[in-house]
């Protein structure tokens, strides 16, 4: 979204942990984060399917209750309010401010209802609007904001093409006036050239309303063009994280060389070596007691194998957990 960038860390995130008791043992989908998200900007969250993005993200708004850690809120004095230990009245206030759009926008809409009943219903919830014609109001608003146009509001999710569908899903974000919303793989549903109409939709709003947004995708291409930082995440951990030119111009984590390497070259006569990782990424229900990314990286090293790196700065702003961060030599073998 690439907006004026502001250093106040809107949201702080610090060893959060989200583990699930499974039959094999505890999985450790996010484990020990530390993260900030400065106002109005966007942070994107990178990484393979399965690495606990999605998890942290609905962790970030309490979706999902972590399992330890804080997740402060309007951090900007250095406190905020510790979301995780709010009550369910205290939270039920707090959400209006933290939301999400969800992938699935067809999944996530209750088929039975029409345009105007699902916009409505956070509304109904919250208790927003004093009289019928206040809704009616707002709800026009609301899907003018989004680009649907008024004649769409008795109609019903199946009768929409993808990108309407996921117009609806950012309209029920909006309603409540949020000041954070996690966006969870908002266009990997959607067709290309509608993607860019989504894409477009999220960054026009974020100017008119200064929101701060949380990105989450497995599709670095797509996050390169909406953030101001990146985030990379790799079983459950932060092993990178940085402003997004520095980070594309200079990844230090092999695992973000690896997957920048991935992303196509769109110039003729021009290739990029693809770093070909091997192995399987290691079970978060027993991850290596060191380095998360050992068993698949080309630099591994004796230390690598017993001692986790931490997330450390390296350069100001850019952080990277690594222990040779700088000083990568090929593993000898
Ligand atoms: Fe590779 Fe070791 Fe760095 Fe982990 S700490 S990324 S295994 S070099």
């Amino acid at each position: 979204m690439k907006t004026t960038q502001e250093t106040t860390p809107y949201i702080e995130v610090r060893g959060l942990k989200k583990y699930f008791s499974t039959k094999r043992g505890t999985l450790h989908a996010v484990d020990d984060v530390d993260l900030f998200i400065n106002r109005g900007e966007t942070l994107g969250l990178v990484g393979e399917s399965g690495c606990g993005k999605s998890t942290l993200g609905r962790c970030l708004i309490r979706l999902l209750e972590p399992t330890a850690g804080e997740i402060r809120v309007n951090a900007e004095d250095g406190k905020g309010t510790d979301i995780t230990g709010l009550g369910k009245a205290k939270m039920k206030e707090m959400r209006k401010k933290l939301q999400i759009v969800f992938q699935d926008p067809y999944a996530s809409l209750n088929p039975r209802l029409p345009v105007w009943e699902l916009i409505a219903e956070p509304l109904r919830v919250n208790r927003v609007c004093k009289s019928k014609e206040d809704m009616q109001k707002r709800i026009r608003y609301l899907m003018d904001v989004v680009g649907l146009a008024e004649r769409l509001e008795n109609t019903y999710p199946h009768e929409l093409d993808g990108g309407r569908r996921q117009r609806i899903g950012v309209a029920r974000a909006l309603a409540l006036e949020p000041e954070f919303i996690v966006l969870d793989e908002p266009v990997s549903a959607l067709d290309v050239c509608i993607q860019a109409q989504i894409l477009n939709l999220l960054h026009r709003l974020q100017k008119e309303f200064s929101y701060t947004y949380l990105f989450i995708s497995h599709d670095l291409s797509v996050v390169k063009h909406v953030s101001d930082r990146i985030a990379v995440m790799y079983l459950g951990k932060i092993v990178e994280t940085g402003e997004y030119r520095e980070l594309f111009r200079k990844p230090l984590h092999p695992y973000t060389q690896a997957l920048l390497s991935a992303i196509p070259v769109a110039k003729l006569n021009v290739a990029r070596e693809q770093i070909l990782l091997e192995g399987d990424v290691p079970s978060p229900v027993n991850p290596p007691p060191g380095c998360r990314f050992m068993p698949r990286c080309h630099y591994a090293q004796e230390i690598c194998s017993r001692e986790l790196p931490k997330l450390r700065e390296h350069e100001p702003q850019h952080f990277v957990a690594c222990h040779f961060t700088g000083n990568l030599q090929p593993k000898t073998k």
